[in-house]
């Protein structure tokens, strides 16, 4: 059997496998559909504290890898299926085979959800962004848009705000469901401009990205506008379809972590990073959770023999 089983190697599983392999718990950790996890999808990261010039996403993710590995821990490919409770631990199920284990972490992250637009996956990285504090930086002085009218949305148009020319943020319906104290944010900044009761429905580009987007209103009138960035902020799912009914998660299927711990409601299984932080969503404090899984973990673990 084994001590614990590391899921998913993002900034959190990684590095909770650098701690757990250097407290000598010989971690197993799987690696996913997304080995490196989302950083991978980028460029170049420029808020990881000690990277001055930045880091290029897919050379960071490697060099945790590296870092986890040198200490001992032991990474697979595969994609949990299911996890469940046994006399003295958990069995969890991949694609490929089936593993017993004292102790799990979860670190399988949060995708964002995007808009079904035509050219989507060619112009992700190229004008359409799902991360103003990643991105917003490349759109200084530019048009930007962003979709959505949750607090998401309010955030990314506030942020963005500091940092493009203007920003229009488009809303399907004619009400905002984010609080009140961020809607005011919004109705207060005179760089953000509104559209409501409008969805986005196609892009405009070139060879160098994005520069229009097509929208529709509820009467069916559609119209363009010249951006340079489309922010989607209409909500992320968190990737725990296989914990469903096991621990206990948010509404929104976020895991439901103690306060101030990584612990869930199930001794033995610790979660990290953006699959149980619906609000922060960083590297940095992904990290930083799955260095607190492992120290928990080891704690939980001293209660059995390994
Ligand atoms: P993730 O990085 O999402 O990793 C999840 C891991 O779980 C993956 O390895 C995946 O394969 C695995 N997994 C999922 N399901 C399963 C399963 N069933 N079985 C096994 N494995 C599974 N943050 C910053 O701080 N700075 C930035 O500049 C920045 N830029 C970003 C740019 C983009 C384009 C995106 C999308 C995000 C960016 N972020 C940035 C956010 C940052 O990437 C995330 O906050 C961080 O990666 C979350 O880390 P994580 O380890 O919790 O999850
Ligand atoms: P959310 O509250 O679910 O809002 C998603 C928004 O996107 C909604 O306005 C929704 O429109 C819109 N939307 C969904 N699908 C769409 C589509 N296909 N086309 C166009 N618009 C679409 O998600 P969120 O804003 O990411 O927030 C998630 C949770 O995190 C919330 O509980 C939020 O309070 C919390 N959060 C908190 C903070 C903070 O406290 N500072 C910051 C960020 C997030 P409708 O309104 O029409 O449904």
């Amino acid at each position: 059997m084994e001590n614990v089983v590391i899921i998913g190697s993002g900034p959190a599983g990684l590095t909770a496998g650098i701690y757990t392999s250097r407290a000598a718990l010989n971690p197993l950790l799987i690696a996913g559909l997304q080995p490196g996890g989302q950083l991978t999808t980028t460029s170049i990261v420029e808020n990881w504290p000690g990277t001055p010039e930045g880091v290029d996403g897919n050379k960071l993710m490697q060099d945790m890898r590296a870092q986890a590995e040198k200490y001992g821990t032991r990474i697979i490919h595969g994609t949990v299926m299911k996890l469940e409770t046994m006399r003295g631990g958990f069995r969890i199920e991949t694609d490929s085979t089936a593993i017993e284990t004292k102790a799990v972490i979860v670190a399988t992250g949060a995708s964002a959800i995007t808009l079904p637009l035509p050219n989507k996956d060619k112009l992700m990285g190229y004008g359409l962004s799902t991360c103003a504090v990643c991105d917003g930086f490349f759109y200084r002085n530019k048009d930007v848009a962003v979709v959505g009218g949750g607090d998401s949305a309010m955030e990314e148009a506030h942020y963005l705000a500091k940092l493009a020319a203007n920003v229009t943020l488009i809303h399907r319906r004619d009400k905002f469901r984010a609080s009140k104290a961020m809607q005011d944010k919004i109705f207060n900044n005179p760089k953000i401009k509104i559209i409501w009761n409008t969805e986005v429905i196609d892009t405009l580009s070139d060879n160098s990205g994005l520069t229009g987007i097509i929208m529709k209103n509820m009467n069916g009138e559609s119209s363009q506008l010249r951006v340079d960035g489309l922010f989607m902020a209409i909500g992320h799912t968190p990737n725990t379809a296989f914990l469903r009914g096991i621990v206990d998660l948010d509404p929104q299927g976020y895991v439901l972590c103690k306060p101030a711990s990584t612990a869930t409601n199930i001794a033995g299984i610790f979660a990290a990073g953006d699959v149980e932080d619906n609000r922060f969503r960083q590297a940095i404090t992904s990290a930083g959770r799955g260095c607190q899984a492992a120290l928990e973990t080891e704690r939980f673990l001293e209660g059995h023999a390994h």
